[in-house]
C-alpha cells in the first residue's frame, strides 16, 4: 500500500490535497460496524465511511466517519485500486492514533461472534484481546470491553422459545449457525413433538456401535420440551476409548410411546421427514 500524491476525482481540487507523512497507510475493515458496511482506517488516527463509487473512473470516495449534529468533518480520501490519497489537513477534530488496532479487535470479536453461535461472549473478547491488544498501543486501541461483550451478544440473537408446540422449525438458523446436516427428524405424537438431532459423522458411529447407552437431561431444555435424550457410545481412537453423545433428542413427553418413537426412528436411519403417530 502507497500513498499517491495526486489523483483525477473532481470532487476535490488538487490543491486540498495535503502532503502526507510517508509512514501514513490505510486499511479496508470488513464489517466492522453494525450494519455490515466497510470502514477505511488510517494508520495515523483517522476513520472513514464509503461515500460513493465512481465506475467511470474507478475510484471510491470515503468521508470522514466523524459526522453528527456537532460536527462534520470535511475530510475526504480517494481510493485508487490500492493507493489511497487524503487531505487529511482538513479534519474538524482530534486523530485518535492506534484506532487501527481499536478497528482490528472489532472487526475480529464481531466475525468470531458470527461463526460461534454457542460461545460465550466472554470467551471470544478474551481470546481475540489474547491475539491483538497491545498494551504499548494508545487508548484508542482498545475499545471498551462492555461494548464488545454488548456487540457479541446482540451478533448472536437466537430465535425465540417457543410457547407451545404449535411452532416452526427455523431451518435457516438451523441449517446455517449450527449444521446443515445436524436436524434429522421430527417426531409427533399427538399433540407431542420430539425432534432428533446427530450430525453424518455422530450417525455413522451410532451405525457401528455394539452398545447404546440412553440418558435424560431435563434443566436444559426450556417449557413445554421435557427432557434432552442422548443416545451415547464407546468411541475408540488409537489407544483412547471415550464415551460420547451421538444423538440428541429434544422430547416433549416421556411416555413409553415417546421413547419407542424416539429410540426405533435413529435406527432406520432415515433422512430427513416428519414421521406422525396417530
Ligand atoms: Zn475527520
Amino acid at each position: 500500500m502507497y500513498v499517491r500524491r495526486s489523483f483525477d476525482e473532481p470532487s476535490v481540487h488538487p490543491e486540498d490535497v495535503g502532503v502526507l507523512e510517508a509512514e501514513v497507510t490505510f486499511s479496508l475493515m470488513e464489517s466492522s460496524s453494525q450494519r455490515g458496511k466497510r470502514k477505511l482506517v488510517s494508520s495515523n488516527g483517522f476513520t472513514y465511511v464509503h461515500k460513493r463509487f465512481n465506475p467511470t473512473k474507478q475510484t471510491t470516495i470515503w468521508r470522514c466517519s466523524v459526522r453528527n449534529k456537532k460536527s462534520t468533518c470535511p475530510a475526504i480520501v480517494v481510493q485508487c485500486g490500492h493507493s489511497f490519497v487524503s487531505n487529511e489537513c482538513d479534519h474538524s477534530h482530534q486523530a485518535k492514533p492506534g484506532i487501527d488496532k481499536g478497528l482490528v479487535i472489532t472487526t475480529k470479536v464481531n466475525a468470531e461472534s458470527d461463526k460461534n453461535m454457542f460461545e460465550s461472549a466472554g470467551s471470544i473478547v478474551e481470546k481475540i484481546l489474547r491475539e491483538e491488544a497491545d498494551d504499548r498501543l494508545p487508548e484508542a486501541s482498545r475499545p471498551d470491553y462492555t461494548n464488545l461483550l454488548r456487540n457479541c451478544n446482540r451478533r448472536r440473537q437466537r430465535p425465540k422459545d417457543p410457547t407451545d408446540m404449535d411452532f416452526e422449525l427455523d431451518m435457516a438458523f438451523i441449517n446455517e449457525k449450527i449444521s446443515s446436516s445436524f436436524f434429522r427428524a421430527e417426531v409427533r405424537n399427538g399433540e407431542r413433538r420430539h425432534l432428533i438431532f446427530a450430525t453424518d459423522q455422530q450417525l455413522q458411529l451410532l451405525k457401528k456401535a455394539k452398545t447404546w447407552y440412553i440418558d435424560g437431561t431435563f434443566k436444559v431444555v426450556r417449557q413445554r420440551f421435557y427432557q434432552l435424550l442422548s443416545i451415547h457410545s464407546f468411541v475408540r481412537s488409537g489407544d483412547d476409548m471415550k464415551q460420547l453423545p451421538l444423538l440428541f433428542a429434544v422430547m416433549a413427553g416421556k411416555t413409553s410411546e415417546d421413547y419407542t418413537q424416539v429410540i426405533v426412528l435413529p435406527l432406520q436411519f432415515v433422512p430427513l421427514r416428519i414421521f406422525t403417530y396417530a
